[in-house]
């Protein structure tokens, strides 16, 4: 009963936002979180009037925090709430890595505690501006974590789905299908799935390099198991610096593979 409460409060708390999307991978390592965070500014940077949230609920291995360049931020406890960091007007980021003093302790907890601080993310942190987008990263795999936040979102209208990464690496897909299977499980919509890594293009010579050439994920993913292909990002180094430096891929379009543009209109569309 007690449970049934915390859905309800937690269903009001969110119903102002009108959308929310949780990002998953079956794999660590695939590009979970810089899709999240790109995606993030990329709808917040071409899009001035929405107001887009980034909620990290990865215990043991946040990475929002780096990856939007807010790493040694210090999260505010007032009587409305926790207050998220702005890193633009309308882009705020909440992760547990402001709160964690020393990872170490995170990688060790358990169950019931983890569940607890999904919940206070969920219940307690004061967006302050009405939310068009709440972007949710979740560690890889299923975990503690995403039964905790998709029981926790029960009672929510406004969940829109699960978008999945991916490599064109056939062991990634076969994650994929996994957490296909864990979505449909607890009635999770699926939006679609993002390939990331999947070309390198030569920059001497422009020739597309297929790294991870492995069965099409069209075939295997769109085709085998109706999930949708969002779109479709290259290797570039620019993505990796990016992440590594906190930095937005957006701001400077022309140095920006065409591709990488490309794949996130895609995935906005
Ligand atoms: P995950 O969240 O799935 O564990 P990350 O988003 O942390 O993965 O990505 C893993 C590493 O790969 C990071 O260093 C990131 O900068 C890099 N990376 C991810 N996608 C790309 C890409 N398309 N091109 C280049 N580097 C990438």
């Amino acid at each position: 009963k007690d449970a049934e409460q915390d859905y309800y409060e937690i269903a009001r708390k969110l119903s102002p936002i009108k959308h929310i999307i949780i990002i998953m991978s079956g794999k660590g390592g695939v590009g979970k979180s810089t899709v999240a965070t790109q995606l993030a500014r990329f709808i917040a940077f071409n899009n001035p009037k929405c107001n887009v949230g980034l909620l990290d609920v990865d215990i043991c291995g946040p990475s929002i925090p780096k990856t939007m360049g807010v790493e040694n931020e210090e999260i505010f406890n007032s009587a409305s709430g926790w207050s998220p960091i702005f890193v633009d007007d309308n882009l705020a980021v909440m992760s547990c890595g402001f709160l964690l003093e020393s990872l170490d302790d995170a990688v060790i907890w358990r169950g019931p505690r983890k569940n607890g601080i999904i919940k206070q993310f969920l219940r307690d942190v004061d967006w302050s501006e009405q939310l068009d987008y709440l972007i949710i990263d979740t560690p890889p795999g299923t975990s503690d974590e995403h039964l905790s936040l998709v029981n926790y979102l029960k009672f929510c209208q406004n969940v829109r789905g699960a978008i999945m990464v991916t490599t064109p690496q056939e062991i990634a897909q076969m994650d994929v299908r996994k957490q296909v299977e864990f979505c449909h499980k607890v009635k999770l919509p699926i939006i679609g799935y993002v390939e990331n890594m999947s070309v390198f293009v030569c920059p001497k010579c422009s020739k597309e390099n297929y790294i991870f050439k492995s069965k099409s994920t069209k075939f295997t993913l769109e085709d085998k198991y109706g999930i949708k292909l969002l779109g479709r990002l290259p290797i570039d180094p620019l993505i990796g610096k990016s992440c590594d430096e906190g930095k937005s891929l957006f701001t400077d379009d022309k140095v920006l593979d065409n591709r990488i543009l490309q794949a996130f209109q895609d995935l906005w569309d």
